[in-house]
């Protein structure tokens, strides 16, 4: 039988233990004391200042599942959901960490008998890369674990495709950074796309599934490195991903995990069609929402909770596209705790908050999505090349619609936004409100303090009325 995602993740942890790690438990999601990091990305987030040495553990090897998002920052994935196989905005990522114990030879070792001795995967199905010039992780590949030089690929600095492999892991434009070397299951020749650092490297069969950083540099704000004082390894695997190759399935979105959500959001929106993207869309959101709201992120218009409260929306409108006219996404919290609540209870003990708080900001959304999207579908009947940016702004401003949700509707039409014109439209607002709130104060009324750029969503405007103001301006 196959192993579960639990069981993967237990292995993972139990293994690294019996090489002398310390398991330490997942940093919370909102990085502690970080002001570069929109949320944390990375196993290595919470290590930061060990790596750095401005911090000291009792341990010199650690390991971790830890709870990552990537929907915002450096690292955002948030467009990639539900275009690829492989991206979620919240993920969890297996990690194992030395500070300044093992380096190079132990990690490739470690990772190599894992999984080709613990996983027992097929030795042939793995590909690794490695950065241009380490010379050194190629000699560890090729003769000390004897993977053939046809699968061992030299790649430099991101080379600005789509999905570039990068040899180089950076955690932000600052901080701990080194060469890495990255390990790549082989879906198989049925799926389209190349390998590693071919032109064809962006389609989904040989995906990504670990990457050891070989920590060595602290980059400054200049982009200057400077060396660490003592060298460490950072690895990072997404347990969906692993999941996939052990479940003998290749998106993320079939394994035993992802199943349960979809059907749960399939229940939830009376949907048919199991296949259906939307489905996984709301799969993948649930879960992101979910852990931002239990590690204390709330939906606001701005930072942290401006990108949650973006996400909550696009679920929101992923169930009105199955035809949900009232709030339904809360309903999945249930099902995410049973499939996840044991390995966080923080998730557990904080069911009843977040599904207050997404009912809360469905009922809200739930007020306005329906107008918002006739606007929508009736500029997009016009068969527009580039979506209005004024009419963008508009939906924003009215209607609650952030840019990124139009621009995600339309980009499903092929359409794409006329950002310029959003952000001239709301320049020329945020100035039209100072010019009042200087007014105001003129005329000593009562200040109401700083104009703030967002109006909310209670002025309620009919379409037909937003769309004769739009015709005119
Ligand atoms: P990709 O090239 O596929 O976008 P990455 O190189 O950006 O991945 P890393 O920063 O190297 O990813 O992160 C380490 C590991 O975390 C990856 O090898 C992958 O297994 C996993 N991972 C990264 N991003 C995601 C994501 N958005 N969803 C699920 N897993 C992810
Ligand atoms: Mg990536
Ligand atoms: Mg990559
Ligand atoms: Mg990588």
């Amino acid at each position: 039988s196959k192993p579960s995602s639990k069981q993967i993740r237990q292995a993972f942890l139990d293994f690294f233990a019996s090489k002398g790690h310390q398991v330490v438990p997942s940093s919370s999601l909102v990085p502690h004391g970080d002001p570069t990091l929109l949320f944390t990305n990375a196993g290595m987030n919470q290590f930061k200042d060990v790596f750095l040495g401005f911090d000291k553990r009792p341990y010199s090897r650690a390991a971790t599942a830890q709870k990552c998002v990537r929907a915002g920052g450096k690292h955002n994935d948030l467009e990639n959901v539900g275009y690829t196989a492989r991206h979620h905005t919240f993920f969890e990522m297996l990690g194992n960490f030395s500070f300044g114990d093992y380096f190079k030879r132990d990690a490739i070792s470690f990772a190599w008998e894992l999984l080709t001795g613990v996983y027992a995967l097929p030795k042939e199905r793995l590909m690794v890369t490695v950065y241009a010039e380490d010379d050194e992780a190629y000699d560890i590949w090729h003769k000390e674990i004897g993977v053939p030089a046809d699968r061992i690929v030299r790649i430099g600095d991101n080379k600005g495709a789509r999905y570039a492999s990068d040899n180089f892991w950076m955690m932000g434009d600052t901080g701990p950074c080194g060469p890495c070397t990255e390990i790549f299951y082989d879906h198989g020749a049925h799926i389209p796309g190349g390998p590693p650092g071919s032109p064809d490297e962006d389609g989904d069969r040989f995906i990504e599934i670990w990457n050891n950083v070989f920590m060595q540099f602290n980059r400054d704000e200049a982009g200057v490195m400077h060396p660490l004082p003592k060298p460490s390894v950072d690895t990072g695997m997404g347990l969906e991903r692993i999941s996939a190759v052990l479940q003998g399935v290749h998106a993320n979105y079939e394994i035993d995990l992802f199943q349960a959500l979809i059907k749960a959001a399939a229940r939830e929106t009376n949907t048919v069609d199991l296949d259906s993207p939307s489905l996984k869309v709301l799969a993948d959101h649930i879960r992101a929402c979910s852990f931002l709201i239990a590690d204390g992120v709330i939906p606001g218009n701005e930072g942290r909770g401006y990108v949650l409260r973006r996400i909550i929306r696009r679920a929101i409108r992923h169930g009105y596209k199955l035809g949900c006219r009232a709030a339904f996404f809360h309903k999945l919290v249930p099902d995410l705790v049973a499939e996840m609540g044991e390995a966080y209870p923080e998730l557990a003990s904080n069911q009843a908050r977040v599904t207050d708080i997404l009912k809360q900001e469905e009922d809200r959304f739930f007020e306005t999505i329906e107008n918002g999207m006739q606007i929508l579908e009736a500029e997009l009947a016009t068969k527009p090349v580039i979506f209005n940016g004024d009419l963008a702004f508009k939906l924003h401003d009215t209607f609650g619609f952030p840019l990124d949700l139009t621009a995600d509707i339309c980009r499903e039409r092929g359409v794409t936004v006329d950002t310029a014109g959003f952000d001239a439209a709301m320049a020329r607002q945020k100035e039209q409100a100072r010019a009042a709130g200087k007014f105001k104060m003129a005329l000593n009324l009562e200040y109401e303090g700083q104009a703030t750029v967002f109006h909310g969503y209670d002025r309620l405007e009919t379409p037909a009325k937003v769309l004769a103001l739009y015709k005119d301006g």
